[in-house]
């Protein structure tokens, strides 16, 4: 339940109590909050001011953590490799992939419908709706990624988007705003910053992908379609993994120069 001025006492579906017990502890305080309607709901959005220190201290990211290099991509949505080895790659949650679908098709109705009819009318509400649904899922699951990759690394080495080049590529700049890097990216750093995780970011030139972790040849021949690749000094490379390697090895080679 929120009381809100000129209204008086609303329930909230959503339940509260996150946010109630941070405010009776001290630890949040409201500074502002926005009513407006959006498909067909009303929803209600707090601004708030929380005190951090104390969760951050408790979840700090200690020394003997891995440092990693990610790669991000369309087919699969993050390859993160750690300097013990270890690989893990993260597909995009089926449900965003089959929400983004729903959107396509809902956005290809609006537009096949009369400007100024009802049907219309209808097909923008519907649109609206599947657009929020796309929204929440990759909200969910990039902040439950970004959380998970800033508490278990010590370092993390990323590529910087090259959104000049993409933008000749239409199809998979569409891709990459659908699935959110710029905000994967974004939250990574400022959530690295809470736990006291170092993020470090390739120049936006770096051939993650094209560079032989192995040998140092650069493939100018590797197209997007390939997922893996052989290098002319025999080491056969699988596309995401390499270019994640190189990433850390980047990272690992600049820290001790510095
Ligand atoms: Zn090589």
């Amino acid at each position: 339940m929120v009381r809100l001025p000129g209204v008086g006492k609303v329930h909230t579906l959503e339940d509260m109590s996150w946010l109630t017990d941070r405010i009776a502890d001290g630890q949040a305080r409201v500074i502002g909050s926005t009513v407006r309607e959006h498909a067909g709901r009303w929803w209600v959005s707090f601004q708030l001011e929380i005190d951090r220190t104390d969760i951050n201290s408790q979840r700090a990211v200690s020394d003997d953590m891995p440092a990693c290099g990610i790669d991000v991509g369309v087919k699969t949505f993050a390859t993160i490799v750690d300097d013990d080895g270890t690989v893990l790659q993260i597909d995009a949650p089926k449900p965003l992939k089959a929400a983004l679908r729903k959107v396509r098709k809902a956005g290809k109705a609006v537009s096949r419908k009369r400007p100024g009819s009802s049907n219309r009318a209808k097909a923008v509400k519907k649109l609206a709706k599947v657009h929020l649904a796309v929204t929440n899922r990759r909200a969910d699951f990039l902040h439950k990624t970004t959380t998970m990759l800033a508490r278990s690394k010590r370092a993390i080495a990323v590529e910087t988007l090259n959104v000049a080049g993409l933008v000749k590529n239409r199809r998979l700049a569409r891709a990459i705003s659908d699935l959110g890097f710029g905000e994967f990216f974004r939250q990574i750093e400022y959530k690295a910053a809470w736990y006291g995780s170092n993020v470090w970011a390739a120049d936006r030139w770096f051939p993650s992908s094209r560079l032989c972790g192995g040998c140092g040849a650069i493939n100018q021949e590797l197209t997007l379609a390939d997922r893996s690749w052989t290098c002319r000094c025999g080491l056969g490379h699988h596309r995401d993994v390499n270019a994640a390697r190189n990433l850390l090895n980047a990272m690992s080679l600049e820290h001790h120069a510095a």
